[in-house]
């Protein structure tokens, strides 16, 4: 059986995703336990960029204009190989729209288990556990990783994206794209998303309401906070379905990823949806009435206040503090 952990570097516009290095970090504590080697899989070019800083032994990567944009008619012929050829010990992807489509594809087309919304994994008495959020995170859990290959949907919060980084490049081993000329799916143009009034994924501190905030009427209480604090108002899917926010507001798998400084979640429960995106900020600060919410796991501080007492007289202290 073979005992390395592939793992399948996720990037767009030359840009390595924060939950490919997420995915490193995990690899590494997987194959220490199976006494393999972990194998980055790189579909696209100037691998050499996307690879630099890879915590990988060894990156395996295919060359082909069909990469050249996510295309997961191409990404799933090309992985089929790749799997079927080596049978490693699992195959880790991020549970993103990426991947999810790649992976479902890949299970049920090589009839191989798959594990999603893993969080984490550990060793046990020589086997491998895994650990997933279920129920929308409000659940965890565990169970053995089938052997010989499970394919997994990892998503953020078990690892920090540093520890998948490395000094040094892993060393780069070129295989042969399959033929790609008839794919059904192909990428005619990349459209931008409209960043609208203000880009959530550039701002240094974001306050973000989720379905707690109740109405629209009360969005002004987050706006007042947002502005004493210097930052925006950010929303969760709810808020933004609602319509009272604008859908440039959104953070989450449909929306942006952000990475401010201080990452406020008021009334936000933390459904992988949206934790996803919020993984990089620096600080995590959750208010949530409801003790067992998610969201207080990847939280640096958390508070069961009610948000909608807390925004009025956090304004008013932000602001005696600023002298404004
Ligand atoms: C394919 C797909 C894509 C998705 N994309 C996104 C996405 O991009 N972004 C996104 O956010 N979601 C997305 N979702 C939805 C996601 O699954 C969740 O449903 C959503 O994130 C929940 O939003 P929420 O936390 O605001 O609401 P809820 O889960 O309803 O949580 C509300 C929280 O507010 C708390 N609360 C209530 N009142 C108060 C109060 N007065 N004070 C303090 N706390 C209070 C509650 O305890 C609760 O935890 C997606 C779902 C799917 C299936």
């Amino acid at each position: 059986m073979n005992s390395d952990i592939f793992v399948v570097i996720e990037h767009l516009r030359g840009q390595v995703s924060d939950i490919s290095y997420v995915m490193l970090a995990a690899a590494r504590g997987m194959a220490n336990a199976t006494g393999g080697k972990v194998i980055a899989v790189i579909l696209g070019h100037d691998v050499e960029t996307l690879a630099r800083d890879l915590a990988a032994d060894r990156v395996l990567y295919m060359e082909h204009a069909a990469f050249a944009d996510f295309s997961s008619d191409a990404y799933q012929r090309a992985l089929e190989g790749v799997i079927k050829e080596h049978a490693p010990r699992a195959v880790l992807f991020g549970d993103t729209t990426m991947g999810g489509d790649v992976a479902a594809w890949l299970s049920t087309h090589l009839a191989l288990p798959l594990v999603s919304a893993c969080r984490t994994f550990r060793a046990d008495a020589g086997a491998l556990k895994f650990v997933s959020q279920i129920c929308g995170g409000k659940m965890m859990a565990e169970g053995d990783l089938p052997a010989p290959t499970t394919l997994v949907l990892m998503v953020p919060g078990g690892y920090k994206p540093e520890q998948g980084r490395a000094a040094q490049a892993p060393e780069l081993a070129r295989v042969n794209a399959p033929a790609l000329d008839d794919l059904r799916v192909t990428v005619k143009d990349y459209v931008e998303p409209a960043v609208g009034d203000v880009d959530v994924s550039k701002e240094a501190v974001v306050v973000s309401i989720g379905r707690g905030i109740q109405n629209q009427d009360n969005v002004e209480l987050a706006e007042e906070l947002a502005k004493a604090l210097g930052g925006v108002v950010a929303g969760s899917r709810p808020v933004i379905d609602q319509g009272w926010l604008a859908p440039t507001r959104l953070v989450g798998k449909s929306g942006k990823a952000v990475k401010p400084k201080l990452y406020l979640a008021l009334g936000i429960s933390g459904a992988p949806e949206h934790v996803e995106a919020i993984g990089d900020s620096e600080m995590i600060v959750a208010i949530n009435t409801d003790p067992a919410a998610p969201i207080f796991d990847i939280a640096k501080f958390g508070s069961q206040v009610d948000m909608l007492d807390l925004m009025p007289v956090l304004t008013e202290k932000v602001q005696q503090a600023k002298g404004l």
